[in-house]
């Protein structure tokens, strides 16, 4: 069950960085908090106040806020 979700969290990843959504630049910053119900950049979830948060700046002033998780595939697409 686990395994299917990452595979759908990878899709939807996928799509959004071929359409742009998500940007493929490496970050300026990246601050990892704790999560405050808001929205993630990648999934379109809440993260939920239990959860860890990372927060990334880009160079251009775009930023994401994303799930530890989505974070952590969004990297790995990102550099292959
Ligand atoms: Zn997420």
């Amino acid at each position: 069950m686990a395994s299917s979700l990452n595979r759908e969290l990878g899709e939807l990843i996928a799509a959004k960085l071929a359409s742009g959504a998500l940007p493929s630049t490496v970050p300026t910053s990246i601050i990892r908090s704790m999560g405050a119900g808001l929205r993630c950049s990648a999934c379109d979830v809440s993260i939920g106040l239990d959860q860890i948060e990372t927060e990334c700046t880009f160079a251009d002033g775009q930023w994401l806020r994303l799930h530890l998780e989505c974070f952590r595939e969004w990297r790995q697409q990102r550099a292959p």
